[in-house]
C-alpha cells in the first residue's frame, strides 16, 4: 500500500491556533494561524477542513494542559480553561474519519524538534517552552515520555504567588512573558524610576516582552532588572530538570528566547550556581530550531508514527 504524503498537525496554546500539513520530511506545505481565544472546536475544524484530502495519514493535536490520552480530553488547562472537557479525538475523527492523536502541546513541540529540529542529534533532551506560559517535554532514550511533564508548575518560591493551578510560587508565575510584564507593570506603578513609562503611548498595561527587551537594550535598569529576575528564575527550573534527567540538552523555545542574551544567558549562570557539576556540565541549552512550527510539525509527528501507513 502507498504511503499517504501528509498529516495535518494543530497547536492549541493560549493565545493562537495553528495548523498545518506536514509532509513525511518534517517539512510545513500549508499552514495557517488563528486565535485560540473564541470558538476553537470550530476554529481548529474549518482549519482542518482547508487541507483534508485521501493523501492525509492522519491528524494530531497538540493542545495546553494535562490531557488524557485514551478518552482523548483535555483534562485540565489552567491557561486555556475554554478547552477543558472538549472531546477532541472523537469529534474530529466523526468529521473526517482518519485516525486522531492528541498531545501535551509542550511534548508535541518535543517531538517536532526531535524530529525535524534542534533534537534530532539527541537521544535526550527537555524542552522548555517559553511563552504566555511555560511548558515542558521530555524526550529520553530517543522517545517522548509518556509524562505530563509540566515544568512550568514545580514550585521554586515555597510562599509565592498563587498560580492559576491551584499551587503556589510556579515557575511559570516568575519566569513566564506574562510574570515579567507584571513585574515590569508593578515595579513602574510603585514608582521605580524607567524609560518605559513612556511606553505604549503612556498605557503601560500594554507593555509586552519585546517592548522590556528592547528598553532593556536601550539600557533601562528596571527593563534589564526585569529581564534577569525572570532568567534567574528560568535558571532554578532548568537545574532542577538536568538533576531529574540529565539530558544530553536542555533546547528552548517559544517569543521570550527573543531575548536570549539576558533573560537566558542569566539562566545559564543560574544553572552553572545550582545544578549538579556532573551533569550540567555536558548538558548544551539550545535554542529551538522550529520555533512556532515545533507543536505543529511534532503533532503531524505524532500522527504519522501512530498510523504508520
Ligand atoms: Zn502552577
Amino acid at each position: 500500500m502507498r504511503h499517504k504524503r501528509y498529516a495535518i498537525g494543530a497547536d492549541i496554546g493560549g493565545t493562537n491556533l495553528r495548523v498545518a500539513l506536514v509532509n513525511r520530511e518534517g517539512e510545513i506545505v500549508e499552514r495557517v494561524k488563528t486565535s485560540s481565544t473564541n470558538n476553537v472546536f470550530d476554529s481548529l475544524v474549518s482549519a482542518i477542513d482547508r487541507f483534508y484530502s485521501d493523501d492525509v495519514a492522519g491528524i494530531g493535536i497538540g493542545v495546553a494542559g494535562v490531557i488524557e490520552r485514551k478518552k482523548g480530553i483535555v483534562k485540565r488547562s489552567p491557561n486555556l480553561p475554554s478547552v477543558e472537557g472538549i472531546g477532541f479525538t472523537d469529534g474530529i475523527r466523526q468529521r473526517f474519519s482518519l485516525p486522531v492523536y492528541i498531545e501535551n502541546d509542550a511534548n508535541a513541540a518535543a517531538l517536532g524538534e526531535r524530529w525535524a529540529g534542534a533534537g534530532r542529534e539527541f537521544k535526550s533532551f527537555v524542552l522548555f517552552t517559553l511563552g504566555t506560559g511555560i511548558g515542558g517535554g521530555v524526550i529520553y532514550d530517543g522517545h517522548l515520555l509518556d509524562i505530563a511533564a509540566e515544568l512550568g508548575h514545580i514550585s521554586i518560591e515555597a510562599a509565592g504567588v498563587r498560580c492559576p493551578c491551584g499551587n503556589n510560587g510556579c515557575l511559570e508565575s516568575y519566569a513566564s512573558a506574562r510574570a515579567m510584564t507584571g513585574r515590569a507593570v508593578e515595579l513602574i506603578e510603585s514608582g521605580t524610576e524607567s524609560l518605559m513609562k513612556a511606553c505604549c503611548e503612556g498605557n503601560v498595561y500594554k507593555i509586552s516582552p519585546e517592548d522590556i527587551y528592547s528598553y532593556a537594550l536601550e539600557g533601562d535598569n528596571l527593563a534589564r532588572e526585569t529581564l534577569k529576575t525572570a532568567g534567574r528564575y528560568l535558571g532554578i527550573g532548568i537545574a532542577g530538570a538536568i538533576n531529574i534527567f540529565s539530558p544530553e540538552a536542555v533546547i528552548l523555545t517559544g517569543g521570550l528566547i527573543g531575548a536570549w542574551n539576558i533573560y537566558v544567558e542569566t539562566a545559564i549562570k543560574e544553572v552553572s550556581k545550582r545544578a549538579f557539576p556532573e551533569l550540567s556540565g555536558s548538558t548544551k541549552i539550545l535554542p529551538s530550531i522550529l520555533k512556532g512550527d515545533a507543536g505543529v510539525i511534532g503533532a503531524a509527528c505524532l500522527a504519522f508514527d501512530k498510523t504508520r501507513n
